[in-house]
């Protein structure tokens, strides 16, 4: 079994790939997968793609000679994520509390806000992150449509990451014991078990991904990179914006933009790397910075610089992903998540209305400070608040 260190978290995480090939092997479960944004613009690279260029219907095609059932997108639920975190964010905005809102789909970052700034953790967003939200939506939607239990339910995510299989580990993640997660495949560990299967890539027919959870607008795909969930969820909460938020796009350690919302300024900053982070909020605690919405990814780049995706995962490469992300952005008609035609299916057969009490129960979450005592996690009940109440 191999190891991957994760430069984020210090974490040594086991490869998962005999837990997959195991489920895959076993006619009484039924095997989905998920990939996230940033997998697409960096699989190719083991197989003699540039950094950037799209692999999708490729990798879709590999996963299913892999033995997958189906292989969804998890920009679907990147763009479920910009939903719900827009009208948490303008409920913030109008009763004026747990102001700064800080994105939430890192898991690397909320971990780093758990154990380090407790007094921060109101200010997270409850919306878990897109992973999170596929899983909470395979185990009850997809399982009650296809009639499947979610004990035979296996899901697999496809990850940038190594700090996603933690967060598939969480207790909060589960119901009755079952995980909503499985297993999280990293890019690299999804390329050696298609290399392990011989698949030959250049001979693979793309193919789409499947529905219902195979349609994004561009806000989904952008998620994959540093800015781009502050630009989703500003698309989400005033269509008539620029489709493009250009100061909150590249890869500078620090990027901040205003934008108007009615008649209110709404101040947003983004950071990537927890250093950047770490210097953020020492100001927010000093006071010397005042922003509504703050946004943080543990690697630099954002996902698409993850420690699970291939090397050289440098600065070239991780500009050249970005871009790619981007351009797929550009070339799709639809950009604001609350357009989503999937999305509003879903809520109208089966969440009711965003934020609404169902959308609530399987689609946010609450964090708990930690503390590390002798190595392990301890959660405990600390004293919890705002800094900002
Ligand atoms: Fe994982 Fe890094 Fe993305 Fe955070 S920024 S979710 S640690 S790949």
């Amino acid at each position: 079994q191999c190891a991957a260190v994760c430069p984020t978290g210090a974490l040594v995480v086991k490869s998962e790939i005999d837990t997959v090939w195991k489920a895959l092997n076993d006619p009484a479960k039924r095997v989905i997968a998920q990939v996230a944004p940033a997998v697409r613009v960096a699989f190719g690279e083991a197989f003699g793609l540039k950094p950037g260029d799209r692999a999708t219907g490729k990798l879709v095609a590999a996963m299913k000679y892999l033995g997958f059932s189906e292989v969804y997108d998890t920009c679907f639920a990147a763009d479920l994520t910009a939903v719900e975190e827009s009208r948490e964010f303008i409920k913030r905005l109008e009763n004026g509390e747990n102001l700064p809102q800080f994105t939430s789909c890192c898991p690397a970052w909320v971990r780093y806000v758990e154990l380090n700034f407790p007094g921060y953790i109101n200010n997270l967003s409850s919306c878990r992150s897109p992973q999170q939200m596929f899983g909470a939506l395979a185990k009850s939607y997809y399982a009650e449509n296809k009639g499947v239990s979610p004990e035979d339910l296996f899901v697999v995510s496809i990850m940038p990451c190594t700090a996603k299989k933690t967060e598939a580990r969480r207790p909060e993640f589960a119901t009755d014991g079952v995980r909503h997660v499985d297993a999280v495949l990293s890019t690299q560990e999804v390329i050696r078990m298609v290399k392990e299967a011989g698949i030959v890539f250049e001979d693979l027919e793309e193919e789409p991904f499947d529905m219902p959870f195979g349609f994004a607008t561009g806000s989904g795909f952008i998620f994959g990179t540093t800015g781009g969930v502050s630009e989703a969820v500003i698309r989400a909460i005033d269509p008539l914006n620029n489709r493009k938020v250009e100061d909150l796009r590249g890869l500078a350690d620090f990027k901040e933009t205003a934008v108007k919302l009615g008649n209110r300024e709404i101040r947003i900053a983004v950071v990537h790397g927890l250093k950047n982070a770490k210097d953020l909020l020492e100001k927010l605690s000093r006071k010397e910075v005042q922003y509504d919405l703050i946004e943080v990814m543990a690697c630099r780049g954002g996902c698409i610089g993850g420690a699970g995706q291939p090397y050289p995962n440098d600065t070239d490469s991780r500009e050249a992903r970005s871009r790619g992300l981007y351009r797929e952005d550009k070339y799709i008609q639809l950009i604001n998540p609350m357009e989503n035609p999937a999305v509003k299916n879903l809520y109208e057969k089966w969440l009711g209305h965003p934020s609404g009490t169902k959308a609530h129960k399987l689609l946010h979450t609450e964090y708990h400070p930690k503390k590390r005592i002798h190595g392990e996690e301890i959660h405990f009940e600390g004293a919890v608040g705002s800094v900002t109440d």
